[in-house]
């Protein structure tokens, strides 16, 4: 133990308060059998940083990082962790404050916010497990005990165009049929294609809820062209039009279609999505609470863009760690501006290959016709199973008081 931990465990030991002892990371990896890929580059490897914060009792919780894993990893245990050993656990808004004061600095935003995230996220649910609520009950409390998905993948595969329209639309016929209403199609392909793949969508779905994402792979010129096609074919959003690095041009866009802009799962923090959002144009804030700062700095996200008259709808990647934490924080949101008989907001739930997140946990959630339901376990709800994880696991730490 280093002399910090022990300083830092043997003031708080005397407390009677819950102690944090122990916290574990696991670096996941697993090679698909099939690579997808999307406008800026192809994954022929899935990646996860779970992170395990354990306390005095023996208590657990569980958080996911995302980011490059190798990274992430070292962060919450060369860097993080230290400052959390002998911590109160309840005390998560602190904790968050203490991580972010100790790495202001040189990580004002990054692959660092990436590591505090996940440890939000694991304080959260560890929180939720001590107190006996479930995490939307920490967050606030739920609105909703059920929440519609829709189903993201459909995305680009080693093929020519013309085959990989048919494969996509295949895919997409699969997901109706399985019960979802709602689907998010890639494009940034290139123009041609990604005109035909909209165009072709519609046609085959035409009472199906659709978005398209492009993942920032135009330009202003061609994404006005594009929005103006998703405008005549009724699509529900636009995501990541334009590079989230000019956040003005959201302004310039929206003032020439109208279909809703949604951006924000590059971005971090409730500075940074104030940066985003003020110059208007940008109509859905997307957080990934894996990266953005986590649970409880989505729920300041969420209160800056409520603000602004902007919703906030969950980018959602990963394992099922944050796909609860989104699924949570769905289930306590408020639809701005809000009505009697309110559009509620949609889940992300990606259905491209990953075992890490289909046959890792137990509990894990439950997409039944479409739709999930809001665990009331204590916690996120879901818990990875530990043996099943074996086979993912690429590298372990543990950082402890002993
Ligand atoms: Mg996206």
């Amino acid at each position: 133990m280093s002399g910090m931990i022990e300083a830092a465990f043997l003031a708080k030991s005397k407390t009677g308060k819950p102690m944090i002892s122990c916290i574990r990371t696991y670096r996941l990896s697993h090679r698909l059998d099939e690579p997808f890929g999307f406008s800026q580059w192809h994954y022929d490897v899935r990646n996860a940083l779970l992170v395990e914060v354990i306390d005095d009792s023996g208590a657990t919780g569980w958080g996911e990082c995302y980011g490059p894993s190798e990274v992430t990893q070292s962060a919450v245990n060369a860097y993080y962790a230290p400052l959390l050993i002998g911590w109160d656990p309840l005390r998560n808004e602190a904790a968050w404050q203490h991580c972010w004061r100790a790495g202001l600095d040189f990580s004002l935003k990054g692959v660092m916010m990436g590591a505090i995230s996940g440890l939000d996220m694991a304080l959260l649910d560890l929180k939720g497990k001590l107190l006996g609520i479930s995490v939307s009950e920490l967050l606030g409390g739920r609105v909703r005990n059920q929440i519609d998905c829709y189903a993201t993948g459909m995305y680009f595969r080693a093929a020519p165009d013309l085959q990989l329209l048919e494969v996509i639309v295949d895919e997409a016929r699969g997901y109706v049929e399985s019960g979802f209403r709602a689907l998010k199609i890639k494009i940034g392909r290139n123009m041609i294609f990604d005109s035909r793949l909209i165009e072709l969508m519609r046609a085959t779905f035409p009472q199906v809820k659709l978005m398209a994402d492009s993942n920032h792979a135009y330009d202003l010129p061609e994404a006005t062209a594009i929005g103006r096609l998703l405008d005549e074919y009724d699509y529900t959003w636009f995501e990541e039009p334009l590079s989230p690095c000019h956040p003005d041009k959201f302004r310039q866009l929206a003032d020439k279609i109208d279909v809703p802009i949604a951006t924000g799962e590059c971005e971090q923090t409730r500075w940074g999505f104030q940066d985003l959002l003020a110059p208007g144009g940008v109509q859905i804030a997307q957080p990934d609470l894996a990266y953005c700062g986590g649970p409880t700095e989505a729920v300041k996200i969420r209160a800056i863009a409520s603000s602004l008259g902007i919703n906030v709808i969950p980018h959602a990647w990963g394992t099922m760690l944050n796909l609860a934490s989104a699924t949570h924080l769905l289930a306590t949101t408020y639809v701005e501006p809000g009505r009697a008989d309110v559009t509620p907001p949609v889940l992300e739930t990606d259905r491209s290959e990953n075992p890490m997140r289909d046959e890792m946990y137990q509990p894990g959630l439950e997409i039944v016709d479409g739709r999930v339901a809001v665990p009331t376990l204590p916690g996120l709800g879901v818990e990875p199973d530990k043996k099943a994880m074996q086979r993912f696991c690429a590298q372990q730490t543990e950082r402890a008081w002993r």
